[in-house]
């Protein structure tokens, strides 16, 4: 079952991708053997890569319980001392504190800033006085709920001076998620914003804490940091004006000293499958694998432009906005709007306006800003972009393909990068100098990480072959902990398959040894015996002309045991009809087969996605089998009209 290609793309890599990237094919298949047959020699070598005030003697020491159970613990660097806002900050001053380290750019396309590492360091040390007068110590939690200005960065980076724990909460969650969130890791101390701007909204950032606050109480403190200026209750004694309290103190504090396995944040899951977990990560081995794989995955040299779209909600704002590249003292843009605002061509004009390099999104707004059309992309120039990215679900071959070409004009290699919050870093994906690339495929392992395919009794596959994914050896950027439930963390990643990290991702291998994610395992369709990942219907779906998107589940069927119910949006200007229906139902069958026919076909202007933008098919799931009175948990749904919709049209009627 293979997606037909219908462009084919470059088979071997360019000879000018290779000669300026890091690693070459060989230099890979050196390094990459040599992590997991000595991984502590090589994570022994490579955690030098940060700066520690106490140096590790060894780095390595993690058990996932092992077959028959046992106790799991994952340890890194453990005796060494450290800090992370020190490695994104102070050390660079010597060498870079004039270059610039942050590119804010506002929601409005007239509104900039470039703030320097010198500057960094100041207004980072400022933040950490004002946390640190208001009772914020080593361990103490902190919950951010900011919009995308460079204060969030500073207020995360002032967590990590202190040694506190931060939880950053997406800035479009509601005031109930909020409150969830700030009760699980017990805050004291909320940061936020009067208000947040996207797409030209105001967002009630500080009346939603206000709501939140109401609802869960234990909070002494609040920081409020001036976005619009727009009014907001203040509550004395416990609410401060960030500016006002930043005039009171110094633009010194020191980094305090950190044991590598000290936390250095807690994030919550985007809750695509249930209720989020809050997933913790420490700082010293999360740093060294940030850093690193942010250097080779993007191939980031020094003097290089690198945007990463995400919001600092999300791992990857953690991860690939702030500590990746900072660690790296690399130049990272910051971008508070939205992709189609002013207009759709919004990211293209960023671009050249920054004259960014690597640029970094997810294949939701390639999607959507593939709906759009070309023109809105090809009015601007893109001369500066090098290498493209893509993260948070499988990136359908089409889209890949449109990316590629008209996106990135066949120069760019694209890097499909496979990982979660769990993972800390990027697990599965291409370098550009080293990787021959295939539409739709994640690739290959990064160093040290050693994934494997295992079918449902946890037998492990060879060659080319289909199943669960599973990653059978610890790496340094490894979620240590759910956080107050470590009991949770056992059970949801270590208990499927005895002494195996399980991801809850269905994957293919391929001849090559890559490896294709075929969607989460929970989403697999039986259809009369057969099993059918949802991504390869879905990408069939998409590569129609006419479709922009597609979400396919199973529903209880009388013969087949399942069948498939498709969600299809359908291009700007295209009409549903009885006639498109079949052909899009003749279009799958053509592109993968009679096997994978749509039973159901339900078109729809929207589909439920969470906040990050990512498919709730759980939701999907509960219409097509026309149970749509138990939902589950819609908190994390970015807008639940559509759910109202989609049931009305529903195509399954009891
Ligand atoms: P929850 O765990 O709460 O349900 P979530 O899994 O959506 O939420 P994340 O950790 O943000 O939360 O997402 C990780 C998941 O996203 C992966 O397990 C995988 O299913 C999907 N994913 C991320 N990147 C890719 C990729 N490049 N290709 C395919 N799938 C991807
Ligand atoms: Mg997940």
């Amino acid at each position: 079952m293979e997606h037909v290609v219908h462009h084919p793309l470059p088979h071997d890599v360019p000879a000018e991708w290779a000669a300026r990237a890091y690693v070459n094919e060989a230099k890979y298949l050196e390094m990459y053997e040599r992590s997991i047959r000595d991984p502590e020699g090589f994570w022994y070598e490579h955690g030098s890569r940060i700066d520690w005030f106490t140096t590790y003697t060894r780095a390595k020491n993690a058990s996932f319980g092992g077959p028959d159970g046992g106790e799991v613990s994952i340890r890194w660097f453990e005796d060494g001392v450290t800090n992370v806002a020190y490695n994104c900050i102070d050390r660079h001053l010597d060498t870079r504190g004039d270059q610039v380290a942050i590119i804010w750019e506002g929601d409005d396309p007239s509104e900039s800033k470039h703030i320097t590492y010198r500057q960094l360091h100041a207004e980072v040390c400022r933040f950490a006085n004002v946390l640190r007068n208001r009772g914020v110590e080593k361990g103490s939690t902190v919950t951010i709920y900011m919009p995308m200005i460079p204060e969030a960065a500073y207020a995360m980076l002032a967590c990590a001076r202190l040694g506190a724990i931060h939880s950053v909460v997406f800035g479009g969650f509601s005031p109930d998620s909020l409150a969830d969130r700030i009760r699980d890791c017990g805050s004291k101390m909320v940061i936020t914003a009067d208000e947040g701007l996207r797409g030209g909204r105001k967002v009630p950032l500080k009346a939603n804490v206000d709501a939140a606050i109401a609802k869960v109480g234990g909070v002494d403190h609040v920081v409020v940091v001036r976005r619009t200026g727009g009014s907001v209750d203040m509550e004395a004694g416990r609410d401060v004006y960030y500016h006002e309290a930043a005039e009171q103190v110094t633009d010194e504090c020191p980094a305090e000293h950190v044991d590598a396995e000290d936390p250095l944040f807690i994030l919550y899951t985007s809750g695509s499958t249930g209720k989020p977990k809050g997933v913790l990560h420490t700082t010293g081995g999360y740093l060294v694998f940030a850093s690193m794989t942010h250097q080779y995955v993007f191939d980031y040299h020094d003097g290089d432009i690198y945007w990463c779209t995400a919001d600092v909600g999300w791992v990857t704002g953690h991860s690939y906005i702030v500590y990746g590249p900072l660690a790296n003292g690399a130049t990272t843009l910051m971008f508070e709007g939205v992709p189609n605002y002013p207009t759709v061509s919004r990211f293209w004009e960023v671009i050249d306006k920054h004259k960014v390099n690597i640029f970094y999104t997810a294949p939701t707004a390639i999607r959507s800003l593939m709906g759009a059309g070309d023109a809105p992309v090809k009015k601007t120039s893109r001369a500066s972009l090098r290498l493209l990215g893509s993260v948070g679900e499988p990136i359908n071959p089409e889209a890949w393909e449109w990316y590629y070409e008209v996106v990135g004009e066949k120069r760019c290699p694209i890097v499909d990068t496979w990982w979660q919050t769990e993972t800390g870093g990027i697990m599965i994906t291409p370098l550009p100098g080293a990787t021959r690339l295939k539409p739709g495929s994640a690739t290959r392992p990064f160093f040290g990480v050693v994934p494997q395919v295992v079918d449902a009794e946890g037998k492990v596959l060879e060659g080319a072959c289909e199943g669960n994914l599973v990653i059978a050896e610890s790496w340094p950027g490894q979620m240590r902990t759910v956080f107050g439930d470590h009991q949770r963390f056992v059970d949801t990643y270590f208990s499927a398959y005895k002494g195996k990290y399980f991801t809850g991702d269905g994957c293919r291998r391929d001849a090559d040894g890559y490896y294709w994610i075929t969607g989460r395992v929970d989403d697999v369709i039986n259809v009369s015996g057969h099993r059918m990942g949802t991504a390869e219907v879905e990408s069939a779906l998409v590569s129609h002309p006419k479709v922009s998107e597609a979400a396919v589940v199973g529903y209880p069927h009388d013969i087949k045991g399942q069948g498939i119910y498709a969600y299809v949006t359908l291009m700007q200007g295209e009409e549903p009809s009885e006639s498109l229906r079949k052909e899009l139902v003749a279009h799958v069958r053509k592109e993968i087969g009679p096997i994978a026919t749509p039973d159901l076909i339900q078109f729809a202007p929207g589909l439920p996605k969470t906040r990050s933008g990512k498919i709730m098919r759980r939701i999907l799931r509960k219409i097509a089998e026309d149970e749509f009175s138990a939902l589950g948990d819609t908190s994390t749904l970015a807008d639940p009209a559509v759910v109202d919709d989609l049931i009305e049209n529903r195509q399954n009627r009891a």
